[in-house]
């Protein structure tokens, strides 16, 4: 995923995850063999370099067609660009239900060696943990997938919906490859009424899992440009229309502005079903969100939950100047703008203008052609979010569910925009484990890839019943 959203640790019931025995039904492997087959995929998967850029998917791509030819579970390689082939594979349903759809992205983002202790690309695997680039960023969960597909197919039961596989090139950087081209060109492939992707949030703390966050919507990145303009000249002549101060005072206002508190139907339930498991202070906290003093407190110790409230404005970058004795004609700010799903942007942009309140100050709104499209949070009313619940009941019994409102980006939004209830979840990881993702050493505890699949393949077998 291209942003983490790291939830703060909770001290509450939890269970581990060896407590869970699956019986197997005739045709599947056995849990245990299941899960051979599928460290097997996932440290194939982790020794193809695709690094994006440049990519080059279709090396993982062909790997999994080779996979599903021997099983013979049909499939198709989607290949808008040469070399960077996504893969589409469908078991067939009895129709009575529209689509299931399981996405996983096959690149991965580049490496830092220097700061790596192992190869990046060896899958080396240390007391029942996995390393290397992509072994949790995305090919865990790919890895996941591809062996519920077997798995389903074994079964020989048919289910109500079909299930479709989706492993998805180009998503660290988009390109003509990537889900944007999916969706618009090869629509009919994927079209779907529930979808399951990255994101989400699951924390192993003590070797225990207190819950299964699922991300049922996301913020968009909405960030501007602001330009000042001023007369420029020598600076031993002081000016009032100078761009630099102008830009200074537009930051300083934006930077310290506390945008409203709102929340939707997934941060509502999410901070009660959290409050159901924190310690006493915390709960209160979470019970009292509209209370400004919350919110101070919110923004100091849990910026990341502070976020989840507001539309953030966060001032990254500054341009002005040249030289120190000459006042510029023109400067520069960039803001970094995550808007909640339902922000109305053109009248947030002219509460902004307010806030600035200076005339020689522009807010150039982003070019949104390729942009993550706005789409409406997925429901938590959904028979998919009830597999979701009822799965984690039989996977992880003594944790709890949670819907989560994801603080970065993923391809979800592009689903939720062709009015796919989309949905984020994820590996349970540790908060160390979580820093190698897109950064060094990245890992992934086998044990919880074994939870994490057979969780996805209970939630669809549950809503496609
Ligand atoms: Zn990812």
């Amino acid at each position: 995923m291209k942003l983490q959203l790291l939830l703060r640790s909770l001290c509450c019931a939890s269970i581990s995850a060896a407590a869970f025995a699956q019986t197997p039904q005739a045709g599947m492997l056995s849990a245990d063999a299941s899960a051979a087959e599928m460290n097997g995929f996932l440290r194939d998967l982790v020794r193809i370099d695709t690094r994006n850029p440049p990519g080059d998917e279709s090396k993982v791509a062909n790997y999994i067609a080779k996979v599903f030819q021997q099983q013979g579970i049909p499939y198709e390689l989607l290949e808008p660009v040469p070399g960077r082939a996504s893969l589409v594979a469908r078991l067939k349903g009895d129709g009575s239900k529209k689509p299931v759809l399981l996405l996983a992205h096959e690149d991965v983002v580049p490496v830092d060696r220097a700061h790596w202790t192992v190869e990046p690309f060896g899958a080396e695997t240390r007391d029942g943990v996995l390393y290397g680039r992509g072994a949790s960023d995305d090919k865990s969960p790919l890895a996941a997938h591809l062996e519920t597909m077997l798995q389903l197919h074994r079964s020989g039961k048919t289910l109500t919906r079909d299930v479709i596989f989706l492993a998805e090139a180009s998503e660290e950087q988009d390109s003509a490859a990537g889900m944007h081209t999916i969706v618009e060109r090869y629509w009919d492939k994927v079209a779907c009424e529930f979808a399951i992707n990255e994101g989400g949030a699951a924390e192993v703390k003590d070797g225990k899992v207190a819950y299964l966050g699922v991300a049922t919507g996301e913020k968009m990145p909405r960030g501007v440009r602001l330009v000042a303009k001023g007369k420029s000249g020598h600076a031993s002549v002081p000016v009032l229309d100078n761009a630099v101060t102008h830009l200074a005072q537009a930051v300083a206002r934006l930077g310290t502005w506390e945008t409203p508190v709102r929340l939707n139907e997934t941060t509502t339930e999410f901070f009660s079903r959290l409050a159901g498991i924190s310690t006493p202070a915390d709960a209160k906290l979470f019970r009292s969100l509209n209370d400004p003093k919350t919110q101070m407190t919110l923004h100091k110790d849990m910026p990341q939950f502070y976020s989840m409230l507001h539309t953030s404005v966060v001032p990254t970058v500054l341009k002005a100047g040249f030289k120190s004795n000459v006042i510029p004609s023109e400067a520069e700010a960039q803001i970094d703008i995550r808007a909640l799903p339902d922000e109305n942007m053109p009248a947030f942009y002219a509460q902004m203008a307010k806030i600035i309140d200076d005339p020689s100050i522009t807010i150039v709104p982003p070019d949104l052609t390729d942009a993550m499209p706005a789409a409406p949070a997925s429901s938590l009313r959904t028979p998919m979010f009830e597999a979701f619940d009822a799965a984690q009941k039989d996977v992880l019994p003594e944790a709890i569910t949670i819907p989560v409102m994801s603080t970065g980006a993923t391809d979800s939004a592009f689903l939720r925009a062709k009015g796919v209830n989309a949905y984020g979840i994820r590996v349970p990881r540790t908060f160390a484990e979580n820093e190698g993702v897109h950064g060094n050493n990245e890992r992934i505890q086998l044990k919880y890839v074994a939870v994490y699949q057979r969780f996805v393949q209970a939630a669809v077998e549950k809503v496609a019943r």
